[in-house]
């Protein structure tokens, strides 16, 4: 620990209590690890502010001593983000305590939620409210509202709902200096010069500490149907989301499923079967919602995939019959990761090409690497319809125990250069967090880089907000 932290922590300590600042070495070491297990880092303390004002006051302290701070939420983000440094250089800021839904107006569309807002708890207090926040993913039981807004995170209904980004209606947040930002009146329109409050959606705790975001919320689903597919390509999957999108706008999912992930998960994952019975080298996962409880959504998506089916886009469907075969199907899909974790070592890229280009580029990156590095199993499964997949590489059965390390790294090059020749991004919804920053540094288009040391030096010029984070 150094003189600067020692002092901090006892200062904060004499001011707020153990409540706030957390020395126990078992209390702190649940956090200091990714979520993957990767990356490993040390703290001397967890501060865990229960509101703004004690927010500010933690950052005057940290710029006083100049030390950095380590925003963290649910500790679920896939980039090492909210991990401390592995110096001990700097103090772990949990917004977990922050868990209040300060409120929910039904006439302006909107939620108020603090940072440490888990996101079902989100989800359940707005279906309360005969409302719902439409974005999910699978760490939805423990990633924070204030996690999500910091890396602008995505999911599974982006296809109909946007990212993080167009959900939010502006947010509250302490600045490096101390200051308060408050964006949280929602206001629909508001051009007063640049926007502080997408400045900080994704920028990965580097500016300033989120602490509370307005929300915006859309009526309850009084219905859904969930449909597994099969197809012959990624292109006959992109088609038949097309043939969809353009007879309904109730199309909100659509994942799509490698055969071989698909093997994977009926292998490892206990309780799961296979949708349907034929042959299919795709699938494609589709939910249908309605917020019309007059509507029958299951009636009109099997009348869609029965004409897709005679066009020929796709080979075969089933309907969910009902909510607990729906979960089941999604189950199908949300375990995919796992049932590679279970099959060996995977590395794991996180990409977005444009959404017409990524069939054929899902192929052939695929088969590109699977020849540079005979052995691997390539293949890209899940948010077909954003242009975003996780095109993971699987070491085969024969690789060596040190593979991840060994060719990990060659493997991940070969991969970003594909996705950067092919105009996309080497992180479609991930953030850069610790792992991916020297990849940005490389392959950044020019003048990118430079911009966000800029906005970083104006806004955080002591450096105290997450350092080693995003920025190269
Ligand atoms: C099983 C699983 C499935 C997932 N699926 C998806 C998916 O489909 N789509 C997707 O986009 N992500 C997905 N993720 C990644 C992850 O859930 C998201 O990145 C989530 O937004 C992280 O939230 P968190 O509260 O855990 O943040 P953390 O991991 O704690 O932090 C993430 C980043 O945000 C910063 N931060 C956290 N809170 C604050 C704050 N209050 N103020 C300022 N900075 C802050 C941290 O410093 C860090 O840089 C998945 C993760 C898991 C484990």
């Amino acid at each position: 620990m150094t003189e600067a932290e020692a002092r901090l922590i006892d200062e904060a300590g004499r001011k707020f209590g153990p409540k706030v600042v957390i020395t126990d070495p078992s209390e702190i070491e649940p956090w200091v690890s990714d979520w993957r297990g990767r990356v490993h880092g040390v703290t001397p303390a967890m501060l865990a502010p229960a509101s703004t004002g004690e927010v500010v006051e933690i950052i005057r302290l940290a710029s006083e001593h100049r030390v950095p701070l380590v925003p963290q939420g649910g500790n679920t983000g896939m980039a090492a983000g909210a991990t401390p440094p592995g110096d001990g250089s700097a103090i772990l800021l949990s917004m977990r305590r922050m868990n209040r839904v300060r409120s929910i107006s039904v006439e302006n569309r909107l939620a108020v939620a603090e940072a440490g807002v888990i996101l079902t708890t989100l989800h359940d207090a707005a279906h309360q409210n005969g409302m719902r926040f439409p974005l999910t993913l699978g760490a939805r039981g423990s990633c924070t509202i204030g996690g999500l807004t910091s890396t602008n995170a995505g999911g599974t209904q982006v296809l109909k709902f946007g990212t993080m980004r167009s959900l939010i209606a502006g947010l509250e947040a302490v600045l490096a200096d101390g200051s308060v930002h408050n964006g949280l009146s929602g206001l629909k329109k508001d051009n007063r010069g640049y926007s502080l409050d997408q400045l900080l959606i994704g920028a990965e705790g580097t500016l300033g500490v989120v602490t509370a975001v307005a929300l915006r919320l859309v009526p309850a689903i009084a219905a859904r149907a969930v449909a597994w597919t099969g197809v012959d390509s990624p292109a006959k999957a992109l088609e038949l989301l097309r043939f969809l999108d353009a007879r309904t706008a109730s199309i909100e999912g659509f994942e799509l499923v490698p055969q071989d992930s698909l093997d994977l998960v009926l292998k490892h994952i206990p309780n799961t079967r296979a949708p349907l019975s034929g042959e299919h080298k795709w699938h494609a996962l589709i939910e249908a919602t309605t917020a019309d409880p007059e509507a029958n959504i299951a009636a009109e998506l099997e009348t869609l995939l029965a004409a897709a089916m005679q066009q020929g886009i796709m080979g075969d469907a089933v309907l969910a019959a009902n909510e607990a075969q729906a979960e089941a199907f999604w189950k199908l899909r949300d375990s995919i990761s796992e049932a590679e974790r279970a099959e060996g070592q995977t590395l794991a890229h996180d990409i977005s090409v444009a959404v017409a280009d990524m069939p054929e580029f899902i192929l052939e990156a695929a088969a590109a690497v699977e020849a540079a590095f005979p052995g691997v199993v390539a293949s890209g499964f899940g948010h077909l319809g954003d242009g975003n997949i996780h095109f993971h590489v699987r070491a085969g059965r024969h690789a060596a125990p040190d593979w991840y390390e060994a060719e990990g790294e060659k493997i991940t090059r070969m991969v970003d250069d594909l996705v950067t020749a092919a105009g996309g991004s080497i992180s479609a919804e991930h953030g850069i967090g610790q792992l991916k920053r020297a990849e940005f540094a490389r392959l950044a288009p020019p003048g990118r880089i430079e911009a966000l040391r800029a906005i970083k030096q104006a806004l955080d010029p002591l450096g105290i907000m997450n350092p080693g984070k995003l920025i190269p």
